[in-house]
């Protein structure tokens, strides 16, 4: 059996567990390729205009890898942590993504809900089933997995730069390079070190979050405000880079509710639709990286 993951969204965050799953379950794993500008046409080509880029380039891994396995996965990643959610967007991936692809092969969209293991476990119970009745084996590809994604961290955290910038967004913005137009590596030859969110202890991002009027309900949002905040009070860094996708409803919120926290603080939002030329990214880096270090 073979089946087909998505190299799009929270892939970056979660393929050791999914990996790991769907190959002790003996099926043959194939993933699509690192986004390029094919994926990125076919996406746009099947998605609904008014979805955000991450959302439209999962559509074009979808539709490369659809004629190459049996079954597909389309993670409806519902929760990751206790009373938040992810984007309504995750809730209904597998429905946008099945009624515009043509051709789809039989589809693994239960709901995940992963803020504690026996929940995810009622994932992998019903999602297992696509590949085998045997229980043991799903209980033990279900061990394996997570004992894999345990081991599997993410987060960039450069040292012995001079100036620093915190980059946030939401982990497919930060870690598909097509997306961010290899942003850590033109900020490194601009001799800028960044540092990501996973580098921050969650308790100081939960102290931050304790200010809002109202606990954030998305767990996005949570990382973002926590993570900026913190960098930015605590002088970790000498600005802030938020890569947002156009169209993003969080991040309309989340980086209006940073701006009124920071004060004069270097902040600049990166939007990223599929029109984005590099050339216009590059100019707007190097410009704020120049505004930094005349301020340093
Ligand atoms: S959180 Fe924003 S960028 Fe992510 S899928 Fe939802 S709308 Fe798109």
């Amino acid at each position: 059996m073979k089946v087909g993951i998505p190299k799009g969204l929270l892939y970056y965050k979660y393929h050791p567990f999914l990996n790991t799953f769907f190959t002790e379950l003996g099926a043959e794993i194939i993933t699509s390729e690192d986004t390029n500008k094919e994926i990125l046409d076919e996406g746009v080509k099947y998605c609904v205009d008014e979805a955000c880029l991450p959302i439209k380039i999962f559509h074009g891994h979808v539709s490369m890898l659809r004629d190459k396995c049996d079954v597909i996965v389309i993670p409806r990643i519902m929760q990751l942590r206790s009373r938040e959610y992810i984007c309504p967007k995750f809730c209904g991936l597998p429905e946008m993504v099945i009624n515009s692809i043509p051709d789809i092969p039989l589809s693994i969209t239960e709901p995940i809900y992963a803020a504690s293991e026996k929940e995810l476990y009622q994932w992998a119970q019903k999602a297992g089933r696509s590949i085998t009745n045997n229980r043991t084996q799903i209980r033990n590809a279900f061990d394996k997995a997570l004992g894999e994604q345990s081991k599997y961290k993410t987060g960039i955290k450069n040292e012995d730069y001079k100036i620093n910038v915190a980059l946030a967004g939401h982990p497919y913005n930060l870690y598909d390079d097509f997306i961010n137009m290899n942003i850590v590596k033109k900020l490194n030859k601009l001799g800028v070190g960044v540092i990501t969110e996973e580098f921050i202890d969650d308790n100081l991002i939960n102290d931050k979050v304790k200010d809002l009027y109202k606990r954030p309900f998305w767990t996005f949002a949570r990382n973002a405000y926590g993570f900026t905040l913190e960098a930015s009070n605590e002088k970790m860094v000498n600005g802030i880079i938020y890569i947002s996708s156009f169209a993003c409803g969080i991040d309309s919120v989340i980086v209006e509710l940073i701006k009124d926290k920071i004060g004069d603080f270097p902040f600049m939002i990166l939007k990223v639709d599929e029109h984005t030329g590099e050339a216009g990214l590059e100019t707007r880096v190097e410009a704020f990286v120049d505004m930094l270090e005349r301020s340093c």
